[in-house]
């Protein structure tokens, strides 16, 4: 079981997402403007572990509850619900910590199995019936424990996100590669190649918080000029 945070003010689509939510065996929270959500997700008698975020929201729109949550060092999964198909709106929902979107009106049971693979964030590799993948690597100073989403280092540990450990671990599975910004797109987040985005140089700057020594001086994720990033252990 799970417990869900679903931010949306409209009430007949906050009751539908609650009731099959909670059909499923989770336990859902609504709340309907985006102050509220910031308020909840950054009380840490709060335990959540997965937001379903709406954009366009009374107060403060969707993009501002998702930086201030990361800013605030919350990590937490985070879907967002976009109005339309907007790359612009996906983009910058990415750019702002968001995990996965759904683009409104959403299928019931699409929304199910995002739920679920965000979820899964906790038990990676565990589809049935596939050979599990190594649990542990080990660089530097570092243990990544991708089972737990868990990462381990002299300066603390952090859960990651699906994309941070999807990010990290396509980098790692092409050790000393440079990989380009595109295919990393494509690979992790599932956007066309050519998207115009910051995204990933976003998150290069929060992983390397995590695993570099010297966040200023990488020695893992080092930026390969005009290309992308390599990972060196
Ligand atoms: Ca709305």
């Amino acid at each position: 079981m799970a417990h869900l945070l679903i931010v949306e003010d409209e009430s007949h689509i906050a009751d539908g997402l609650k009731f099959n939510l909670e059909a499923e065996g989770h336990e859902a929270t609504v709340v309907d403007n985006g102050r509220k959500a910031v308020a909840y997700l950054t009380d840490a008698d709060n335990d959540v572990d997965l937001v379903i975020l709406d954009l366009m929201l009374p107060e403060m729109s969707g993009f501002e509850v998702a930086r201030r949550t990361r800013a605030a060092g919350n990590f937490v999964a985070i879907l967002m619900l976009t109005a339309k198909d907007e790359t612009a709106d996906v983009i910058r929902g990415l750019e702002e910590g968001a995990d996965d979107y759904l683009t409104k009106p959403f299928r019931l049971d699409e929304l199910l199995a995002r739920v679920k693979g965000l979820l899964r964030r906790r038990r990676w590799d565990g589809v049935e019936g596939e050979a599990p993948g190594p649990r542990e690597i080990r660089f530097g100073d570092v243990c990544l424990r991708l089972d737990r989403f868990e990462l381990t280092s002299p300066r603390g540990t952090v859960n990651l996100t699906t994309r941070e450990i999807g990010l990290l671990r396509a980098l790692i599975d092409r050790e000393g590669e440079a990989v380009t910004r595109g295919e990393l797109l494509e690979e992790v987040w599932g956007l066309r190649p050519d998207t115009k985005t910051r995204v990933i140089d976003s998150f290069v700057v929060r992983l390397r918080r995590y695993i570099e020594v010297d966040p200023a001086r990488p020695r893992h994720i080092v930026s390969v000029r005009g290309h992308g990033y390599r990972f060196v252990k």
